[in-house]
């Protein structure tokens, strides 16, 4: 069973995916991941972001950019460097939109992510996962709160609990552009299928939220 759940940033699909995940003993497929791992490994090389439109698949092959499972999830590599870790630094979230809008990179990975989900029960997450990577997932969410929200969580994250209203409006604003990036771009914007369940995670408290997909798993898979 495929289990994908797309939305905006911040909207808290990977962690939501993995508590999921873990309920339900499937692997959880973070796609984003495999998206800063190739923008962190193309930073490192130094190649410069405005040549990054012009990558093709064998300058993608050099990055030597791979995913291996791990304890029910994916790890992240560079040759044999696992870079899990570093995948979430601001440097890297300002400039993985503009890898992700490459048509290259997207087809490049395609094969990697759907290859993850041919073994195994996955919940998986990112922008395209219901619309374009697994288009015959059982179950799709759409999953979106609204803005401050977002921004609150993605602070909290970061140690950040409360914060002050030019922080806030600072988050706020990186979150709709990175948004901006990822809906407008050509190819496989980030947009809710025509069969994904909408969750509005605004109200809701996180227990509540993994409740609710497990709950619609449970039905789908009967
Ligand atoms: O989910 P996360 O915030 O880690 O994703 C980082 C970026 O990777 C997104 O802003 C988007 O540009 C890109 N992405 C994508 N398609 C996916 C997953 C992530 O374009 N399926």
């Amino acid at each position: 069973m495929i289990i994908a759940i797309d939305g905006p940033a911040g909207s808290g699909k990977s962690t939501t995916a993995r508590a999921v995940a873990r309920r339900l003993g499937f692997h959880h497929l973070e796609s984003g991941a495999f998206y800063r791992a190739l923008t962190y490994a193309a930073l490192r090389a130094g190649l410069p972001v405005e040549r990054w439109p012009e990558l093709e698949a064998s300058a993608l092959d050099a990055l030597n950019v791979h995913a291996r499972p791990a304890d029910g999830a994916f790890r992240l590599f560079i040759g044999e460097e696992d870079v899990t870790e570093f995948l979430r630094s601001p440097e890297v979230t300002a400039h993985v939109s503009q890898m992700a809008r490459v048509p290259a990179v997207r087809e490049w990975l395609l094969s990697q992510l759907r290859e993850a989900g041919r073994t195994t029960d996955l919940v998986c997450d990112g922008r395209d996962m219901g619309t374009v990577v697994f288009p015959e997932a059982e179950l799709k969410i759409f999953l979106t709160a609204s803005p401050e929200t977002r921004a609150r969580r993605r602070l909290a994250e970061q140690g950040v609990t409360d914060p002050d209203p030019a922080e806030l409006a600072a988050e706020v604003e990186r979150l709709l552009t990175r948004d901006r990036l990822d809906t407008e771009r050509e190819v496989a914007p980030l947009r809710r299928a025509a069969d994904a369940v909408l969750l509005d995670t605004t109200a809701l408290d996180f227990e509540a939220q993994v409740e609710a997909v497990v709950r619609l798993a449970e039905s789908r898979r009967r």
